[in-house]
C-alpha cells in the first residue's frame, strides 16, 4: 500500500501543502500560544489538541549544525550542511543551510528559509544566509 501523498497525511498535510506553495508554516496552540514543531498531536507543552497551522517569518538563526560527507544514500550531493535553526517565533527545525560554504556556516548566524527541490524533486525547506542581496529565484543548489 502507497503512503498518502505529503499533501494529503493528516497531522502533517497542511504543512507539507504550505511548502508546495512556498510558504513555512508552523504548528501554533490556541491555548498557550506556543509554536512547536514537529507537528504533534497535542500541544507539547499544555497537551491541548487546539492547535492550527500558522505562517512563519521563515526568519532565523542557526542553533547548531554538522557538515555531511557521507551521505545516507547517494542521490544526497555531499558534503552538505545539516543544522537546527530557531525560527523567530520560538519553533526550531532540523534542516539545510545551503547556498553557502560550509567553513562559512556559524553557531548564530542570520538565515531565512528558502525552498530547495530535495532529491526527489518535491520542495523542502532549507535556510540560507540572510542577505539583502541575494538572488531568491535560483531553486535548487
Ligand atoms: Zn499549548
Amino acid at each position: 500500500m502507497q503512503p498518502p501523498d505529503r499533501a494529503d497525511r493528516a497531522l502533517t498535510g497542511e504543512f507539507w501543502a504550505g511548502i508546495d506553495r512556498g510558504e513555512l508554516l508552523r504548528p501554533v496552540c490556541g491555548r498557550c500560544g506556543r509554536s512547536f514543531f514537529t507537528p504533534q498531536v497535542v500541544c507539547p507543552t499544555c497537551r491541548s489538541e487546539q492547535w492550527s497551522y500558522q505562517p512563519s517569518s521563515g526568519r532565523g538563526t542557526v542553533y547548531s549544525y554538522t557538515v555531511v560527507h557521507r551521505p545516507p544514500e547517494p542521490s544526497f550531493e555531499a558534503p552538505y550542511v545539516l543544522a537546527i535553526v530557531d525560527v523567530a517565533e520560538g519553533w526550531s527545525l532540523l534542516t539545510w543551510i545551503v547556498d553557502c560554504p560550509a567553513p562559512d556556516v556559524h553557531i548564530g548566524m542570520d538565515v531565512e528559509v528558502r525552498f530547495t527541490a530535495g532529491p526527489d524533486g518535491a520542495l523542502l525547506p532549507a535556510f540560507t544566509p540572510r542577505s539583502a542581496d541575494r538572488d531568491a529565484t535560483e531553486v535548487g543548489a
